[in-house]
């Protein structure tokens, strides 16, 4: 066999990831975007000069390694959760996927299982798998919704070493209320992570897991930048937990993960959250909109407290998919068969996505 004729089939990778499939939300060049729950509004010119001013200092010392700890930014993250949360009580990486990547390595590994309802985030059997932990797939009800009940005794009956709950749920949109949440830390006999990436779009009144961590100490909250912070571009995703949770992760974590181009970064849009979150209650209407319109079209719509939509029922789902796509909107294949997901997007977006569905409809 010659060099040009080698496939992955060749190679010697891990047995457990021969024949898998690697995360793949197209990246197409469109003029619509909306398929991977980015927040549409790009930042402000005052926010991109305070960000240019902060990485040119930073590029002067760019030949030392960043905090390893990101102790300063760590603080800023704690001070905007709030609920008593202090630095030693939040960790950062790159991305939430970063985050629940170093939950795995130290809680999950050969021999061990998680446990997610689905459908639920496709990342979450891909790290759990990518760790060599073993995937359990839980169900939902048929509105996606979870029932406290079952979802407790799914988890006494696999007793996995970590549960995933994501809140509100993507591709669902689907928003947990807190009891749920208990019921399942209270039937787990391991770690409870509570991924919260669109957790600044949930209805009014809608409480964060962030309120049962005194009281939990095997609980994880993650969250993220990329989704409500409009700053996707910038890879930061954290979490919040137990101290004990933090000393955990950093047995795993590379030295000097987050790079001194990210801590600055991210610091510079929590300077700017008013103005970066101001775009959420518009993006919320447009949500509650969406999803009206789409019901009017007689289409069946999950109720969502997330930035995107779920809807079909759609027998030739593809077909829809592409007939959008053809009219220059992308938007995503994913979730049970005969159902898309729709990201919120500007007003504009929304109308060329409406009337791109009128004419696939
Ligand atoms: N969790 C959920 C539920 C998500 O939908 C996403 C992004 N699609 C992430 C985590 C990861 O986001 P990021 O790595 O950009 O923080």
């Amino acid at each position: 066999m010659t060099p040009d004729e080698l496939t992955l089939a060749d190679l010697p990778i891990r047995d457990d990831l021969r024949g898998r499939t690697p995360y793949g939300a197209p990246q197409i060049d469109v003029p619509v975007r909306l398929n991977t729950n980015e927040n549409p509004y790009p930042p402000s010119p005052e926010l991109v000069g305070d960000l240019a001013e902060e990485v040119r200092r930073g590029a002067g010392e760019l030949n030392r390694y960043p905090d390893r700890d990101a102790s300063a930014l760590r603080a800023d993250l704690a001070d905007y959760l709030g609920h008593g949360l202090d630095a030693s009580r939040v960790w950062a990486a790159n991305g939430s996927n970063e985050v629940l990547q170093q939950i795995l390595q130290a809680f999950g590994g050969y021999g061990r299982t998680a446990l997610g309802f689905e459908p639920s985030y496709s990342m979450h059997p891909i790290i759990t798998t990518g760790t060599s932990t073993e995937w359990i797939g839980g169900a939902r009800e048929d509105d996606f919704s979870l029932d406290p009940a079952k979802a407790a005794a799914a988890v006494e009956e696999h007793r996995p070493d970590i549960v995933f709950l994501t809140s509100p749920n993507n591709p669902t949109g689907t928003a947990l209320p807190l009891e749920t949440i208990a019921r399942v830390l209270e039937a787990a006999p391991g770690m409870v992570v509570v991924d919260e990436a669109y957790a600044e779009f949930a209805r009014e009144g809608t409480p964060s897991a962030l309120s049962l961590l005194p009281s939990h100490p095997r609980l994880i909250v993650t969250r993220t930048m990329s989704k409500a912070f409009a700053m996707a571009g910038t890879r930061l995703g954290y979490l919040a937990a137990h101290p004990a949770v933090i000393e955990a992760l950093l047995l795993v974590r590379l030295p000097y993960h987050l790079s001194t181009l990210t801590q600055a970064a991210a610091r510079v849009a929590l300077r700017h959250r008013v103005e970066l979150l101001g775009t959420v209650d518009a993006l919320r209407r447009e949500r509650d909109a969406t999803v009206e319109w789409l019901r009017g079209q007689g289409l069946t719509v999950a109720d969502s407290d997330a930035n995107f939509v779920l809807f079909g029922r759609f027998p030739e789902r593809r077909a829809v998919w592409e007939g959008l796509l053809e009219r220059g909107v992308l938007i995503r294949e994913v979730g049970p068969p005969e159902w898309l997901r729709v990201s919120i997007g500007t007003g504009e977006e929304m109308a060329a996505f409406r009337a791109a569905m009128e004419g696939v409809l």
